[in-house]
């Protein structure tokens, strides 16, 4: 086949010859593998701010709480305004919670008396509000010079309080197969497909059904094959973790192709790509580690890290389903948040040698050890009894 005759496998308009490599699992999902035989520029673009953006915002919390990077490496990104638990705050990666306050700071200047107040929820931030403040002050002042400014700062600073808050509980929705979401599933195996039986394969009318699905989410019920959340096989090795990504096609003896996409290990959920008269007999598996995303590979399939029974083994949603769905993902979300929580108290324990001026390495003296140790003991009571915990 000339490479002429490449066509999009979702609208069938002629590929480029200089096509751009398109994920097949999704980079925001960890994946690296990539084509350029599938879709063409326009329904990639499409996609890529359609369903593919859907589905990876629908875990967007799972990706920043247990820090799952992209394919090509990146930070998931920050999650903004995210209002929980009578807060407003950034999410940044690894759930550090950038909390914003209603009114950080204000200065009142009258004839003789100034009056400043602030409030900040980190020592960055407050450090910043003071100098703000101060600078104010000595051009309100008409001495707007460094030794004043630097002078007015010692003083406000004087008068500070600092105290631990408890984090705010970040609850949020995650909603693993909306359909949009499902749509880029769907389209996920399609092109896995297309890696193993082609692109002219994919030309034939009898990929309408599924094109139309994928395109449009026109005939749900006729490609469906339902979702599921059996636990995943044993044979899947250890170096996936328990919560890998996987796409899996693969056909029959009688030509049917089947598709299923498992998100996070927690749900799968299958595809009928083409009724009948496909290449028989044909599997392919590509599967990929969330935490280390470097760590995936693609089989033909019938290498044995999953039987492909596995996969025909007719299933169905069930209430028991959905609930193994969430205690799954629950797991996951537990074990990224005692490691966040974990870091966090590291850091801020690293942070505050860092201010008496010790570097990596150093040995402290056993005052500053107890007043750091102090601090840090006051992080974790506040966690522990979520009320503010003064530590002046
Ligand atoms: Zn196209």
């Amino acid at each position: 086949m000339s490479v002429s005759t490449l066509r999009c496998i979702l609208c069938k308009a002629e590929l480029p010859p200089d096509n751009k490599p398109e994920h097949i699992l999704l980079d925001a999902l960890g994946g690296r593998a990539t084509t350029k035989i599938a879709t063409c520029p326009e329904c990639n673009n499409n996609f890529g701010s359609g369903p593919d953006q859907e589905l990876a915002k629908s875990v967007e919390l799972v990706k920043n709480s247990c820090l799952f990077k992209s394919g090509s490496g990146s930070n998931p990104p920050t999650i903004k305004n995210f209002v929980s638990d009578g807060h407003r705050f950034d999410i940044r990666p690894g759930m550090s919670l950038g909390i914003k306050q209603k009114s950080p700071l204000s200065v009142a200047v009258t004839d003789n008396d100034v009056t400043v107040s602030i409030s900040a929820y980190s020592d960055a931030d407050a450090e910043n509000f003071i100098r703000g403040a101060a600078t104010a002050i000595a051009k309100k002042l008409g001495r707007p010079d460094p030794k004043v400014i630097s002078a007015i700062e010692e003083d406000i600073a004087k008068d500070r309080k600092t105290t631990f808050q408890p984090a705010p509980i970040v609850k949020g929705e995650i909603n693993l197969g909306s359909s949009a979401a499902m749509r880029a599933m769907a389209k996920a195996c399609l092109v896995l497909w297309t890696r193993v039986v082609g692109n002219e394969e994919l030309q034939l009318d009898q990929y309408d059904s599924i094109r139309a699905y994928i395109n449009d989410g026109y005939g749900f019920d006729e490609v469906s094959f339902g979702a599921d959340a059996r636990p995943i096989p044993p044979s899947i090795p250890y170096r996936y973790s328990a919560y890998p990504n996987f796409i899996w096609v693969g056909s029959n003896g009688e030509g049917t192709v089947y598709g299923y996409f498992r998100l996070y290990g927690a749900v799968g959920w299958g595809f009928k790509l083409r009724q009948s008269d496909a290449p028989p007999n044909k599997t392919c598996l590509l599967i990929s580690n969330p935490f280390e995303n470097h760590i995936w590979d693609i089989t033909s399939g019938d290498d044995g890290e999953i039987e492909n029974n596995w996969f025909w083994h007719s299933h169905g949603q069930s209430p028991e389903d959905a609930q193994a769905a969430i205690s799954h993902i629950n797991r996951l979300l537990k074990q990224c948040e005692e490691t966040n929580l974990n870091n966090f108290y590291i850091n801020l324990m690293k942070h505050h040698f860092q201010k008496l001026g010790y570097e990596e390495g150093d040995l402290p003296s056993n005052d500053d050890i107890i007043e750091v140790t102090r601090k840090v003991a006051a992080a974790m009571a506040a966690q522990i009894l979520r009320r503010e915990i003064p530590t002046d």
